[in-house]
């Protein structure tokens, strides 16, 4: 499984980074089940391979004293196993026991006692199997957990979180519990065993008794392998996969504190099963899936955070680059150090905002680096824009969204010369105020030059557009002239007068700002297709545009490139006018899905090869949300290799916007010292 372990470059002259938390090791999870042991049992077992760090470190030096075991004195018997050079827990900052640790209780929404230690544990495991929604305090915050083979429980679940159709990550306690649900490949199972113990998506099995309701319309779920103590003994007594996701309604930051979390979880769980370690840095879990011969991150979290990703070349002056509007990082820069900071989240809400201030606050204590520079979006209007600004630092450099993909990509691979970005995502601020998304770009880090485009489109209702396919369908509408009529399963459900509505403005120009957005032309294929009209997460129209297609092989539809003056035009209408044709005289709608991903990867390869040659480059990049979509992915880079050029893809901090804080920060540091 060479190739899929995800570890960011370290330098080993650097300052000693703070280490992320490690799933529990299989020593200790032996140890945990073997009635002979001192821990058995033991909800906190652990040793110097395993265990929390980065969500317990207060301060460095790691040691007891600065992380939160601070508060649990270690007994005689723990105190000698840190002391002895033969022992496992040799200097095991975190060495607990029975008599010394943290301990574990179960408490109703009210607060009420219900349990502790074991038989906290094994009541809630009770409460779960009759279909309980359960919060729990993990290791970088809480989860909520109900059983994942209950429909209806997973629905209520969904109800209260307010998600409705988002896939939810599946939690089993061993390797061979993971084989019967998905369908595995070698890089897979690799992944889904590492000591980082990411959520992986991986193809569900068709005989796999698992509620339909955890990934609607997908045929990918997510799977992680337990990687607490407290989990093991929890589903081992459960006996089931259970879903853990997030403790937080919809995409609001995870809750870490006890009070925090009864107040926020409370109208979200039947019950809390608590402890008292406290978690100091909020993570997430991570996300990772598959594609071809790449492990692409989906969401770095736990696992791989706080590891230092390299700059190319080094800041003269330290830089904090806040991050983008939605997904959003941060990265502290000193020197050729680039230190991300976990997912966090949409930055919309004073909570959000305050969970921002908070990681930044403990990531400057953290590495110890006081910014002397802000970076942050082009757009001013921004959340992240304004905390750039309230920052008040000498300086502050602005970098365009999608030029800031590329860089990352590009930096990561220590690529300094120019190259051809293929930028392709939902949404991000372009330079002439409109919005971007389906770019072509020669860049290098210091600037970039827009070479192709998708063509633009207007979207009816503006953002809303993110969230009703239909809309956008309507706005390529406009552009099809006489054969407007391809389009008409694009409306179905959507109300007349509000059809009528978005119509006027179109007509009028009146919020309806244009986009050449890759994410909205999966939105618009699938509305055209009649696969999707409303999406209740952006992205999901493409996520099902994906599963539909699968592997099946197809031959790409008309996708011209226009000549376009100072750089050429991909447009797209032909695609969505055969697309909507095809589906109305009878073609199978998966097929049009696997011909429809064709077409892009054909022209935007094509795009790029172009660019490359009149040029003279010989490396694409390739970053942006879309390249989540494997299939996309896989296509391009395999047309781009036949053309003979170098393909970089995003590996340490994957291709959406979690990864835009970096490459804004290796923008900043490359013109700063280039100046
Ligand atoms: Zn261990
Ligand atoms: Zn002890
Ligand atoms: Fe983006």
């Amino acid at each position: 499984a060479e190739g899929f372990t995800i570890v960011a470059s370290t330098d080993a002259d650097a300052i000693r980074p703070v280490p992320p938390d490690v799933g529990t090791c299989a020593s200790c999870e032996r140890e945990l089940f073997d009635r002979a042991d001192l821990r058995y049992r033991h909800p906190f077992i652990t040793c110097t391979d395993c265990g929390p760090r980065y969500t317990i470190i207060d301060d460095l030096p790691y040691d007891r004293e600065r992380t939160s075991m601070k508060s649990f004195v270690p007994c005689a018997r723990c105190a000698a196993e840190y002391a002895s050079p033969s022992n496992r827990r040799f200097h095991a900052e975190t060495v607990a026991c029975h008599s010394c640790g943290p301990r574990v209780w179960l408490e109703d929404v009210d607060g009420a006692p219900r349990g502790v230690g074991d038989a906290a544990i094994m009541l809630a495991a009770t409460a779960l199997r009759v279909g309980a929604i359960v919060a729990l305090r993990g290791l970088g915050g809480f989860h909520l957990a109900v059983d994942a083979t209950n429909d209806a429980a997973v629905r209520r679940l969904r109800e209260r979180k307010h998600r409705d159709a988002k896939p939810l990550a599946v939690m089993v306690r061993t390797f061979d519990d993971a084989r019967a649900i998905a369908d595995l490949s070698a890089s897979e199972a690799a992944l889904l065993r590492s000591s980082a113990r990411p959520i992986v998506l991986v193809r569900l099995r068709s005989d796999a008794s698992l509620a339909r309701a955890l990934a609607p319309g997908l045929d990918r779920v997510g799977v992680m392998l337990v990687y607490t103590p407290l989990h093991h003994l929890l589903l081992e007594a459960v006996a089931r996969p259970l879903v853990m996701t997030s403790g937080n309604l919809s995409e609001e930051p995870i809750a870490i504190g006890l009070d925090e979390g009864r107040e926020r979880l409370r109208p979200l769980s039947d019950l809390f099963l608590l402890h008292d370690r406290e978690i100091l840095s909020r993570c997430d879990d991570s996300v990772v899936r598959v594609a071809g011969a790449h492990a692409v991150i989906q969401r770095r979290a736990r696992g791989y955070a706080p590891l230092p990703v390299r700059l190319p070349v080094a800041a003269p002056q330290t830089i904090i680059a806040v991050g983008p509007h939605l997904k959003n990082t941060f990265t502290l820069v000193r020197g050729d150090q680039a230190f991300v900071s976990p997912h966090i989240g949409d930055l919309e809400g004073l909570e959000a905002l305050e969970h921002w201030r908070q990681s930044y606050d403990r990531y400057r204590t953290l590495f110890r680096i006081e910014p002397a520079v802000a970076v942050r979006d082009l757009h001013p209007g921004y959340l992240s824009s304004r905390v750039a600004d309230e920052l008040a630092l000498s300086r502050t450099i602005s970098v365009q969204h999608h030029h800031a993909h590329i860089a990352a990509v590009a930096a990561e691979h220590g690529v300094t010369v120019p190259v051809v970005g293929l930028a392709f995502d939902g949404t991000g601020y372009g330079d002439d105020g409109d919005v971007w998304g389906g770019e072509v770009l020669v860049a290098d880090l210091a600037g970039y030059r827009r070479a192709a485009q998708l063509r633009y489109v207007s979207l009816p209702g503006g953002d809303l557009a993110a969230r009703e396919p239909w809309r956008v369908a309507l706005g390529y509408e406009a552009l099809a002239g006489a054969q407007a009529r391809a389009f008409s399963l694009a409306y179905y459900g959507v109300p007349i007068t509000t059809r009528v509505g978005a119509g006027q403005q179109l007509a009028r120009g009146v919020n309806a700002p244009l986009a050449s957005s890759m994410g909205r032309l999966f939105d618009a294929a699938a509305a055209v297709l009649g696969v999707r009209r409303y999406a209740s997460f952006e992205g999901q129209a493409a996520m099902e545009l994906e599963a539909l297609a699968g592997d099946q092989p197809a031959t790409p539809l008309p996708f011209p490139i226009i000549e376009g003056g100072d750089r050429l035009i991909l447009d797209p209408v032909p695609l969505l006018i055969a697309l909507g044709e095809g589906r109305q005289h009878g073609v199978e709608v998966s097929l049009l899905a696997a011909r429809f991903h064709e077409s892009i990867a054909h022209a935007a390869a094509e795009a790029a090869r172009r660019v490359a040659t009149d040029a003279g480059i010989d490396t694409v990049a390739l970053g942006g949300g879309s390249f989540q979509n494997a299939r996309l992915l896989t296509s391009i880079e395999r047309r781009l290799t036949k053309a003979r050029l170098r393909v970089l893809v995003a590996r340490a901090l994957g291709p959406n916007d979690g990864a835009i804080s970096y490459g804004q920060a290796a923008v900043a540091a490359w013109r700063m010292a280039h100046e």
